[in-house]
């Protein structure tokens, strides 16, 4: 048998192209080939230079290939509808000549199987009818992925109204032993209504993906794992951020100010790519900082937040931290000044921050973030939650009160490292993950 060759194609957000280029880093270190397709506007994005330029001299197994995304350069690449639809329309009569011409390339490594995130289930049929394997690559929790597969079932059972509505707000366990969770935090509740029309179909083609590759970790989500065998864990996907092939670049500087912070001083705050907290709640956050008096480093993205959403208020100092656009999470999360994370609970922060054996400081705002928040307090309890007052507010007073809590709790602060261990033990060599991954190299040859 030859290499494998995968054609990996993600969602072009920056929550489903950093997890698949993760993924392409594991698999070349596994000796595959990989060809990464990103549209045009992404590349360039990436990219300030040449055509190529992505391509890394060590990694000489990833190549970059670019499509157009069909879009015109005045729409809005953050409304996910359009984006989907201009793929959909453009992208697969396109497709298929791509692949003949990265196999006219290599023609003794032809591509054996593409590899997409969700809402790409329409490259997996084109590679169906070339005769091409598939594999889904689930950027969130196993949790969330086999949510979004109930949702026929959750209609049927008349818990979701026909449009994805909860039919009333109630608590339930989707299966034994999962977190219970309320029908008011699907992660497609409070959009519209085509939305879950999409997700439910979407899920039915991405079944020809033979498997649901998961960056999360059998210890982690157990349940999840027993509903159906094509749900692979192979995280956490350990590879560290490539700088050039990441849409964000961090600020390399907080680390130089990191070194000069004390061993677990500093309260790392970031809501991900896309949260954002309105410029009430932002003022009262950097309030609750100043409160604390203690170090901090903050990640305030300017493209989640309106621009006056970026200006605090007049008594905030700030004279202990550092505010930045963007960072570089992974490194910060491992280094030995981080005291806890303030963090939305996205699925990729909660992971990296389980591997930074970090305690957790959890202020979900939206979809799965409630879920993956049930797991670090209530499961793995390695964290505690930010309750709002009753205007709707984390108060500076709650910000100031539960860090100090967090702190101060020896048992968090245990169960983080013992956490951090025995989930990073699924990627050694015979790991749990680590033996996924390599059945799913043989099976992809
Ligand atoms: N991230 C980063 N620097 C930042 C903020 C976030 O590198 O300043 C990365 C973070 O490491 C994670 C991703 O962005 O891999 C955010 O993904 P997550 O699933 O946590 O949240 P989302 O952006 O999907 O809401």
């Amino acid at each position: 048998m030859g290499i494998p060759h995968f054609l990996l194609i993600p969602y072009p957000s920056v929550g489903h192209v950093n997890p698949l280029m993760q993924l392409s880093h594991v698999l070349a270190r596994h000796g595959c080939k990989i060809t990464f397709l990103n549209t045009e506007f992404n590349h360039k994005r990436a990219n300030t230079g040449g055509d190529d330029e992505l391509d890394n001299p060590k990694e000489p197994q990833i190549k970059f290939v670019t499509l157009p995304d069909g879009l015109g350069p005045e729409d809005d690449r953050n409304d996910p509808k359009k984006v989907i639809f201009s793929l959909k329309t453009h992208m697969p009569d396109m497709l298929p000549k791509l692949i003949q011409d990265i196999n006219a390339l290599h023609v003794n490594n032809k591509i054996t199987c593409i590899v997409v995130t969700i809402n790409m289930g329409w490259a997996l049929e084109v590679g169906h009818k070339l005769g091409i394997k598939g594999a889904l690559l689930w950027p969130a929790s196993a949790t969330s992925l086999a949510t979004c597969d109930c949702i026929p079932k959750l209609i049927h059972d008349g818990i979701l109204d026909s449009d994805g509505n909860p039919v009333e707000k109630k608590e339930i366990q989707l299966y034994p032993n999962m977190p219970m969770m309320d029908t008011a935090n699907f992660p497609w509740c409070g959009l519209d209504k085509t939305v879950i029309h999409h997700i439910a179909q979407e899920m039915q083609t991405v079944k020809l993906g033979e498997w649901w590759l998961c960056n999360t970790a059998y210890n982690l989500e157990p349940a999840a794992f027993s509903i159906s065998p094509r749900f692979l864990p192979i995280g956490p996907l350990m590879a560290t951020d490539s700088n050039k092939s990441s849409l964000c670049q961090g600020d390399t500087t907080c680390l130089d100010w990191l070194d000069h912070q004390p061993p677990q001083s500093v309260i790392y705050v970031a809501f991900g790519s896309a949260g954002v907290i309105d410029e009430k709640q932002f003022k009262e956050l950097g309030l609750g900082l100043d409160l604390l008096n203690k170090p901090f480093l903050w990640v305030v993205n300017p493209c989640n937040n309106n621009r006056e959403n970026t200006s605090h208020s007049d008594e905030f100092h700030g004279s202990k931290g550092r505010i930045v656009n963007w960072a570089p999470q992974k490194k910060i999360l491992n280094h030995p000044a981080i005291a806890c994370f303030v963090s939305h609970c996205g699925w990729n922060s909660s992971i990296e921050g389980v591997c930074g054996g970090v305690p957790f400081l959890c202020w979900p705002l939206v979809k799965d973030q409630f879920v993956n928040k049930s797991y670090i307090c209530d499961v793995w309890k390695v964290g505690l939650r930010l309750d709002k007052d009753e205007n709707g507010l984390v108060s500076k007073g709650e910000i100031k009160k539960k860090v100090e809590q967090l702190l101060a709790d020896e048992g968090i602060k245990a169960r983080s490292l013992k956490l951090k261990e025995l989930t990073l033990n699924n990627v050694v060599e015979g790991g749990h993950s680590s033996k996924n991954l390599k059945s799913f190299i043989s099976w992809a040859e």
